[in-house]
């Protein structure tokens, strides 16, 4: 079995998506990774350590872990079990008892459920920050703070953070500033490339992008790599081979789904900001966006992920979206199928009506994860729905 031993850096990210990181078995000659199903492998004395599918060391995890690397220009990456497990692992990975970590209060809420429910058992201190300036971050440093902890774009809102002024911030207080690129993928954003320590994914979404896998992924330098993945082996989160497979596999057309994706996530924006039964758009690539110059400076695309308040309440937001017929409404998102959601009974179910009051997650907040079918076809469903 040999290592396609292109050194990828060069090539880019659609050349990467399909060559970087698979293995090809040189007995059958095949030019995909195989699944190697094996969880025992002969020990050979003097070769190395063990091979074993919990220390994330298999060559079809390897494969997966080596395609994701080079697209998001990382010494070293883990694939793990959920997007939650790769949020956990490393958060466990990169604090001590006592220590504090300053936390973007707008994150994905089973981040946000983790952090202010989980932590504290641990003696793990926080204090979610509201705002997504970079100086009100640094308001919420102490002594004790280890880890700055951020999406850009966020779920749902799509808020956007300078990713350069908090790569700034973590280096000068001596923090490990840790990003969730989910939204934008590596795609559209390169967080490392801007000085930020740790990038974790839910692969669950694009990455996947078929919604039929569940996965996570942390990607750093090898140093900080080497303290994830020892903490990762203890608490077991590990992805199987067949489920590794599935992931390198579509990451070959990660490049090409997100340039639909973008396509269709701006169309749309744009068609919702201008009807007249739509009071809010969330979309950072809209001019109006608080965050539009950010987003311009330090992202390639500006992604599927939009989110909307419609006129109405609750009620009448649920008419619209039951009226759409290429949108489902499920949870999750960044599949190639369109898929509309309600945060309050999804992604932030487990937070507080008060603090999504604060938050700004009203009760009729329509998420949308754009899909990759036909630009006009999704316009002409949305148009049928809100006039229906
Ligand atoms: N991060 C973001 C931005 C998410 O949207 C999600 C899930 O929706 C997660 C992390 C958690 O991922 P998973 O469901 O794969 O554990």
């Amino acid at each position: 079995m040999n290592r396609k031993d292109n050194p990828m850096q060069n090539f880019s990210p659609l050349t990467k998506c399909v060559h970087s990181g698979t293995y090809q078995d040189e007995t059958s000659r095949g030019v995909t990774t195989p699944i190697y199903t094996s969880s025992s492998y002969r020990f050979v004395r003097g070769e190395g350590g063990v091979c074993y599918p919990r220390y994330y060391n298999i060559p079809t995890q390897k494969a997966a872990a080596d395609k994701i690397a080079a697209l998001e220009n990382a010494e070293a990456a883990l694939v793990l079990a959920s997007g939650m497990a790769a949020v956990t692992s490393s958060l466990l990975s990169l604090m001590e008892a006592g220590d504090h970590a300053v936390v973007q209060a707008g994150v994905y809420g089973g981040t946000h459920h983790f952090v202010a429910s989980e932590m504290s058992r641990f003696n793990l201190e926080f204090t979610l920050v509201s705002s997504n300036e970079p100086a009100d971050f640094e308001a919420a440093v102490r002594d004790n703070t280890k880890v700055l902890y951020f999406e850009t774009p966020t779920n749902p809102l799509l808020h956007v953070v300078d990713l350069d002024a908090l790569a700034d911030l973590a280096k000068r207080r001596n923090l490990t500033s840790v990003i969730d690129n989910t939204f934008a993928t590596p795609i559209n954003q390169n967080p490392l490339d801007h000085g930020i320590d740790v990038v974790l994914h839910s692969g669950t979404k694009y990455l996947g992008g078929h919604s039929d896998l569940c996965c996570g992924v942390a990607l750093s330098r090898s140093e900080l790599m080497s303290r994830i993945h020892e903490t990762s082996v203890n608490l077991g989160g590990v992805l199987g081979a067949p489920e590794c497979y599935r992931l390198e596999r579509s990451l070959m057309t990660l490049g090409l789904r997100m340039a639909q994706h973008n396509k269709n996530g701006l169309a749309l924006a744009e068609f919702l900001h201008g009807h007249p039964g739509v009071r809010k758009v969330y979309y950072p690539g809209l001019s109006d966006h608080p965050g539009y110059e950010i987003a311009k400076r330090q992202m390639r695309g500006f992604g599927g992920m939009l989110s909307v308040e419609l006129d109405g309440d609750q009620d009448a937001a649920l008419a619209a979206v039951e009226r759409l017929e290429l949108f489902t409404h499920a949870v999750s998102l960044g599949g190639v199928e369109s898929l509309v959601c309600f945060p309050c009974w999804t992604s932030h179910a487990k937070v507080s009506a008060e603090e999504r009051a604060a938050l700004g997650i009203s009760d009729s907040l329509v998420r949308v994860s754009v899909g990759i079918e036909d630009t006009n076809d999704l316009i002409e469903d949305w148009k049928r729905a809100l006039e229906g």
